[in-house]
């Protein structure tokens, strides 16, 4: 007999996975002429209307590009994008069509906006080639007023799993900026395996709500969506840290300090839900997976993604280098507890850690 209790949180789970999982209509299983038939009416809606349904717009935009009715296409991205113009996938598939058809001069604006806000790699490396092309330089955010560096101290970043190396050529260059000492890059990512809690594991913590899930499993929709949560978690920081150990040692006559580890998937520790970063004393791991402008559906800012991940990486780097936290709210280095806490941070460095950092590289040297 299942009771009140089960059933309320048979519910429970029902709207949080549903909240989680948005069920998208399959691109397999799309009846063309009814999706037709919707979107000519939602183009004779309004834009509230039209913002609302236009994924439709860009989905049949994508199917005419396939077909090779180009203007069709054509039509339909710049009707989807003038209600939703921060879609820069769209911005860039419509752009390669504009160039197609002679229109250079707009072709080119709307790359130079990919290349500048773009948060995903492949889109990045696609404007920046065009851009290439053409001659023209890519649009970059790398701060040219670089000052001096100790060249002498170095922290090395390394990749955990497929990370943007745009976006990390950028981090790089704002933390040497921020910190003052050399960052490198590490070439060879390593590889984090499985992943260490699924986000199914939060909805069975205990044998009741697991007995649930297994019974819920039995609903072939709820199965699916179950399966997305398995294959979707998080690493454990502390496993990961453990990883830089034992593929990194730091000689005492090196220059190089500390590793950092960058991931672009979700870390934890313990109890926690997550966390941005996790560093102690030589070693640390941050991940920028809830920087991203898709978990937070936020329109794409790598300029913004980019501060983000500076202020974790500079308050990782102090504790890599041994320095521990200030008590100053304004400080980059203040603890968030979320990522509002985290925007609202200044990106400059307090006196006292200034102070503390000038310390430690002087006797370091
Ligand atoms: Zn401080």
């Amino acid at each position: 007999m299942v009771n009140k209790s089960c059933i309320i949180k048979l519910l429970i789970i029902l709207f949080l996975c549903s909240g989680i999982c948005t069920g998208v209509e399959e691109k397999s299983s799309i009846d063309k002429e009814k999706l037709k038939k919707r979107v000519e009416l939602f183009l004779k809606e309004n834009n509230v209307t039209l913002r609302r349904n236009v994924e439709d717009v860009f989905l049949l935009a994508e199917i005419y590009e396939k077909e090779g009715k180009d203007k069709d296409a054509m039509f339909l991205y710049q009707e989807g994008l003038k209600v939703n113009s921060w879609r820069l996938d769209y911005q860039s598939k419509l752009a390669q069509l504009m160039y197609k058809y002679g229109d250079k001069k707009q072709a080119v604006e709307k790359v130079k906006i990919v290349s500048q806000y773009a948060e995903d790699e492949e889109l990045l490396i696609k404007a920046e080639e065009f851009l290439f092309n053409l001659g023209m330089n890519p649009v970059k955010s790398i701060n040219k007023t670089e000052r001096k560096l100790i060249k002498d101290q170095e922290i090395v970043l390394v990749p955990i799993g497929k990370v943007n190396k745009y976006l990390l050529s950028e981090v790089k260059h704002k933390l040497q900026e921020k910190m003052g000492i050399s960052y490198s890059v590490m070439e060879e990512e390593i590889d984090p395996g499985k992943f260490d809690r699924s986000y199914l594991d939060k909805y069975t913590i205990d044998t009741k709500r697991k007995l649930l899930v297994s019974f819920l499993r039995l609903i072939p929709e709820q199965n699916k969506r179950f399966e997305e949560l398995e294959n979707q978690g998080q690493f454990n920081a502390s496993r990961l840290i453990l990883e830089l150990k034992d593929n990194y040692i730091i000689e005492k006559v090196s220059k190089v300090k500390g590793y950092l580890g960058i991931t672009r998937k979700d870390i934890f520790n313990g109890n926690s839900n997550f966390l941005f970063g996790w560093a102690g004393k030589d070693y640390g791991v941050m991940s920028y997976h809830r920087f991203l402008a898709t978990f937070n559906q936020e329109p794409p800012n790598r300029s913004r993604l980019c501060d983000r991940i500076v202020k974790q990486g500079v308050s990782s780097s102090f504790f890599i280098l041994g320095i521990p936290r200030c008590t100053n709210p304004t400080c980059i280095r203040s603890y968030p507890h979320n990522l509002t806490e985290h925007d609202h941070k200044g990106m400059e460095l307090c006196p006292w850690c200034r102070e503390q950092l000038k310390l430690i590289l002087d006797r370091k040297r």
